[in-house]
């Protein structure tokens, strides 16, 4: 961790805000950005002083390394906002300690904490409003680091932007989703940056995605590069599968992103008393367990969507349906953490962080 002290953050509000031209019922998710965005650069071997400005245009070279190498890394969390106009984010602690994760990973230097904190909390103070009461409302928030350096060598940038920028949403994915186990593709592999944040990991997805979704599947289930046996995670969502009344998900490894929505399902299933065995899952098993009728659910876990419920699988050219069950445990975990993350239940775990 580089160490800096942070000095005040230098604040340029909008002179006028955009709020008013959206229609909040009507988002499309990540297409609209707050007024204001939160920027610091790395130079001449530290973090300089952040700033907060208008969201806006910039101007980057275009040798910056960032758009030769991929060398980014970003995070993904939301902010909330209770009836009485107080404003939380869920586990950030684990956002910046991930982003710092990734960043190593990617020779980027690490983020300090005090000024990612400030930096947040700053700009939540500002774009305040963006911020909707009401469960299934949030301000998705988008950190992230780019490489600057205009150089066009293979080598880590010398100068790089961490930013922050804002953008308000409602429920990721609507509905049910479809999947395909993948057979041919991998999205990550032992020793490399599958449990990094990093753009490339991203990219790389949505060439088999969309060969997926042509098929009539919206995401893929990846399964280890070596063998294609075992089930991984989702392109943005971690993984549960319920067979029984037992709940089951892959353990973190070099491929999987250790989430914080799984981590929190965990969690909970503890304090529900629900069984929850984090072990290798592989296809073998979920396709028995689908034929014998013993699979109930397979949902995912991220913070864009909560909790997605998957409705059927499809493996080596057979599909399996999975029926809708009552009191589903995607239901019971999505409610609980939403109740957490809208400050409607009891925070026993002291996950909720008040701007
Ligand atoms: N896996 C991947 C690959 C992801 O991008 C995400 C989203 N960050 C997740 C899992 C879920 O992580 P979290 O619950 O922290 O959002």
């Amino acid at each position: 961790m580089i160490e800096s002290p942070i000095n005040e953050i230098d604040i340029v509000k909008a002179k006028t805000s955009k709020i008013e031209k959206v229609d909040f019922n009507n988002l499309a998710f990540g297409k609209t950005f707050t007024d204001h965005m939160f920027v610091c650069d790395f130079e001449d071997g530290k973090w300089q002083t952040p700033k907060i400005i208008p969201y806006q245009a910039m101007t980057i070279e275009p040798s910056a390394r960032v758009f030769h190498y991929g060398q980014a890394v970003f995070e993904g969390m939301k902010a909330y906002k209770d009836e009485n106009d107080r404003v939380f984010l869920f586990r950030p602690e684990d956002n910046h300690r991930r982003i710092n994760k990734s960043a190593a990973r990617m020779a980027i230097p690490e983020f300090p904490k005090d000024y990612f904190f400030k930096g947040l909390s700053e700009l939540l103070n500002l774009d305040k409003d963006w911020i909707k009461p009401g469960i299934g409302n949030s301000l998705y928030l988008r950190p992230f680091v780019i490489a600057t350096e205009p150089a066009i060598s293979a080598a880590p940038s010398e100068t790089y932007r961490f930013m922050i920028i804002c953008s308000p949403a409602k429920a990721y994915y609507k509905g049910k989703v479809r999947v395909l186990f993948a057979e041919k593709f991998s999205r990550s592999a032992d020793g490399g940056v599958g449990f990094a944040k990093a753009a490339g990991n991203y990219g790389a997805q949505f060439y088999p995605t969309s060969l997926a979704q042509k098929k009539g599947f919206q995401q893929i289930i990846w399964t280890d590069a070596s063998t294609h046996e075992y089930l991984e995670e989702a392109g943005t969502m971690n993984i549960f599968f319920r067979i029984g009344n037992t709940l089951i998900t892959a353990p973190n490894n070099d491929r999987i992103l250790d989430g914080i929505t799984r981590k929190s399902v965990i969690q909970l299933a503890k304090d529900l008393g629900i069984e929850c065995e984090v072990r290798r899952v592989s296809v073998k098993e979920i396709r028995a367990a689908a034929q014998d009728g013993s699979l109930k659910e397979i949902f995912g876990a991220g913070t864009a969507a909560v909790i997605s419920p998957i409705s059927a699988f499809e493996h080596a050219g057979d599909v399996f349906e999975i029926d809708d069950i009552e009191e589903s445990y995607a239901s019971l975990f999505k409610q609980g953490i939403l109740n957490i993350q809208h400050n409607e239940a009891e925070d026993l775990h002291g996950w909720r962080f008040e701007i």
